[in-house]
């Protein structure tokens, strides 16, 4: 059996699981979302929203992109935002990162002739990264400093979307935090809390240990 096969097949034992442990489950998604929280993640395939937070169906407005980036002139990320905060009257909006990210990676590297689309994706991390060049030069391991730029990354990300019009005019403006994702572990980690935002200074410690 081809794999696209195998994940119909597993489709139909996943949904016929959830009807028996809730016989009104797919009623009440059917009628309509109310999600609480619009995530914006890596589309990195080991860090799965739902899988990573024990969510359901119906909890989590998603936006992944490579790295994780909000971007204000990209009518993708926009129109989510847009949609979430406006529409759907999202609570939270949490970006999350992860260690061991390739986009991140990249936006260390020379351009991949290869990969316009990505190379202009991540032109915001290249200037990012260029802005912390004194403290990412002082870590010597790659890897450190590449999971280093990943936390500043999501700082960053979320101080954007803390002064960004659509969230910050907002009648009920969401929280906005900044989470990061362990792949040696599984776990994540809060780098900044929406609930200590008042002064829009994310609650920021330095990097306890990469993973
Ligand atoms: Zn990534």
């Amino acid at each position: 059996m081809n794999l696209p096969k195998r994940m119909l097949v597993a489709n139909v034992a996943w949904a016929q699981e959830i009807a028996r442990r809730d016989p009104h489950f797919f009623d009440t998604l059917a009628q309509g979302q109310r999600p609480q929280v619009l995530w914006i993640g890596c589309s990195d395939s080991r860090v799965p929203a739902e899988s990573v937070t024990h969510c359901s169906p119906g909890d989590l407005f998603v936006h992944r992109n490579i790295a994780n980036l909000f971007d204000p002139a990209d009518d993708n990320s926009m129109s989510v935002l847009e949609y979430a905060v406006a529409v759907l009257r999202v609570k939270h909006i949490i970006v999350c990162g992860h260690y061991g990210c390739g986009g991140v990676r990249a936006s260390l590297m020379p351009p991949a002739p290869h990969l316009p689309h990505v190379n202009r994706r991540i032109r915001p991390l290249c200037d990012l990264a260029q802005a912390h060049r004194p403290e990412l030069d002082g870590i010597a391991p790659e890897q450190a400093r590449i999971d280093r730029l990943a936390e500043l990354n999501v700082i960053a990300q979320v101080q954007r979307l803390r002064g960004h019009a659509v969230v910050a005019r907002s009648e009920s403006p969401p929280l906005v935090h900044g989470w990061i994702f362990s792949l040696a572990n599984g776990q994540l980690r809060e780098l900044a809390s929406g609930y200590e935002s008042v002064s829009a200074t994310p609650n920021f410690e330095p990097a306890l240990k990469p993973a």
